[in-house]
């Protein structure tokens, strides 16, 4: 079997075809999603060699090397990671066997738009190739493999591609790239080495390139052209602004700036460093409501990349933090079911949530504007803190915005604090009101009684709110109150004029309560209008109408 043509999954086909098309006017970013993985092929061989030192006796310094021919005019991506067998490269190009490749096309067959944006974070980096290139070829081998056992990979990324085997001296990937016409831009040494910098300064590994004689690159005297070093290792002052940014795109795949991160080390009995950052925009997953295989928050052991491990790391309701964090002390043969499990790692894990918690008080107070980005973007997330977090509950209520009937419409301004601040003399208890629509919460009848008070009454109209809510009993002190449950708070004067009307409207409660029969359990002469003529009102531990009618639509 040692020469083959096999055709594209057609998914992946389809993918290649909207990938090319879509990503056009990023094109130069494929560069820095075949040094990712060249970066992840080196991450993973140093992993596998902490159980099997002979993995990379012959060479231990791992490395990327990138080049260009004039002539030919080809650009290549070198790295002596782990390298691929022919089934890997099978399985890992050419088929849909990863998930991230399906979930891409689930995505774009929605409203969306083919976005490059999404490109990296779906796992199809490599197809990116095709959007500079009309021909790339990957030729690899297995680390601890026999050099008998490499393969040549080829394709012009239309359809199908050809397999074939091939000795391969040195271990590892390489993947050359046919330039398209037109694409000459990149064969040029300047023009790689800015790219390099601009987008993948930070690799962890080193990236050498030739340097130029005579227009052409010279294979003996490389240069390293990137800072490779793990950035969250240095110490915060000698790190720019730029530098964070840039290893957060690179990172998250994202072409947005962060919206905010926070760099710590912790020293002590456990010593360990983190560096999170909280995105602009949600990521597309995290928009699609996907919750399998969160990626983005990487473990690292003194820095040796261990695995992914946001799940273990960070509570559903922060999903959409990304960052590195580099422990010191936890064994480097960690399985993921030790991890789960590790108390040391409970320790991490509160302490990241903690500077999370922190990082967006901090947003609060000293940006605004910022934070009422995040909270568009990531606001009803977090609002599953308030159910999933019962011990930092009030921390993530101080977090929250609401819309309230002393705010700016159905703009969500208003914070539990805020409410506090302007409570009448003698209030007890925070008001609020649910419904779907904003609409429909600042127009509900049930809100009369409250503004004619001059009471505030918070609007909680999102899917969530009414969750959330039933997790929420005080904040501060006092009680959060429905304004549709329970008994109304009355005043001498009011009890006084609320039972004269009962005893006045009694034959028509009566002859209501007939009519309306089973449909409700009683019919009351209400505090809670002034100008509407009737309102439904809940008992105490009832369900709203809206959430009853949520929870039947959903088939429960
Ligand atoms: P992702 O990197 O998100 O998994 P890509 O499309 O960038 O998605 O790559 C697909 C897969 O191809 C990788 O997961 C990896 O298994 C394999 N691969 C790509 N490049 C290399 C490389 N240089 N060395 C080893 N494996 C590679
Ligand atoms: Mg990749």
């Amino acid at each position: 079997m040692s020469q083959e043509t096999r055709k594209f999954e057609a998914e992946v086909a389809q993918v290649l075809h909207l990938v090319t098309h879509s990503l056009y006017s990023h094109k130069e970013i494929f560069l820095r999603e075949l040094i990712s993985n060249a970066s992840d092929a080196c991450d993973k061989l140093r992993f596998e060699a902490l159980a099997d030192a002979s993995l990379t006796a012959d060479d231990a310094d791992l490395r990327i090397q990138i080049s260009w021919d004039p002539d030919a005019r080809t650009i290549s991506v070198r790295d002596n990671g782990i390298g691929m067998s022919r089934e890997d490269v099978v399985a890992n190009i050419g088929t849909i066997a990863s998930s991230g490749t399906r979930r891409y096309l689930e995505a774009l067959s929605g409203e969306q738009k083919a976005d490059a944006r999404l490109i990296g974070q779906f796992g199809v980096g490599f197809y990116s190739a095709f959007v500079v290139a009309d021909r790339v070829t990957v030729i690899t081998r297995r680390a601890g493999q026999p050099t008998g056992s490499g393969v040549r990979w080829e394709s012009d990324g239309k359809g199908e591609y050809s397999l074939e085997d091939q000795n391969v001296t040195e271990r590892g990937t390489t993947v050359v790239l046919h330039l398209k016409e037109g694409e000459d831009e990149f064969l040029k040494r300047w023009q790689l080495r800015s790219l390099v910098t601009k987008y993948s300064d930070h690799v962890a590994f080193p990236i050498r390139m030739p340097q130029e004689k005579d227009g052409k690159p010279d294979p003996t005297d490389f240069e390293t052209i990137n800072s490779a070093s793990a950035l969250w290792s240095r110490s915060k002052s000698e790190i720019s602004d730029d530098e964070y940014k840039n290893f957060y795109k690179a990172l998250g795949h994202d072409f947005n700036d962060p919206l905010a991160w926070t760099h710590n080390r912790v020293e002590g009995s456990q010593s360990f460093t983190t560096l999170l950052y909280v995105p602009e925009q949600p990521p597309f997953d995290l928009m699609m409501g996907g919750r399998d295989e969160r990626k983005g928050l990487k473990l690292y052991i003194k820095r040796v990349f261990i695995m992914d491990a946001a799940e273990e790391l960070l509570p559903n309701y922060l999903r959409f933090v990304r960052g590195v964090i580099d422990a010191d002390d936890l064994p480097l043969n960690v399985s993921r079911e030790i991890l789960q499990q590790n108390r040391q790692l409970e320790k991490i894990k509160a302490a990241c949530v903690k500077r999370v918690l922190d990082l967006l008080d901090k947003l609060s107070r000293d940006e605004p504007e910022k934070f009422v980005t995040f909270l568009n973007s990531f606001g009803n997330t977090l609002k599953e803190g308030i159910v999933e977090d019962a011990s930092n509950r009030e921390r993530i209520a101080k977090l929250l915005r609401f819309a309230s009937t002393k705010g700016e419409g159905a703009q969500k301004t208003v914070s539990f604090d805020d409410y506090m601040g302007r409570m009448a003399v003698g209030q007890d208890a925070i008001w609020y009101v649910t419904a779907d629509s904003y609409a429909a919460a600042a127009g509900s009848p049930q809100l009369e009684a409250l503004k004619a008070k001059g009471i505030e009454v918070l609007l909680m109209f999102d899917r969530v709110d009414e969750w959330m809510l039933g997790y929420l009993n005080e904040y501060d002190g006092k009680r959060l109150r429905n304004v549709a449950k329970g008994e109304f708070p009355l005043d001498e004067a009011d009890k006084a004029k609320q039972e004269a009307a009962s005893a006045e409207a009694a034959p028509l409660l009566e002859r209501a309560k007939t009519l309306l029969g089973e449909r409700v359990s009683d019919v009351r002469v209400s505090a809670r209008l002034t100008d509407s003529p009737s309102c439904l009102a809940l008992a105490d531990f009832e369900m709203a109408p809206h959430l009853a009618r949520l929870l039947r639509e959903a088939g429960q």
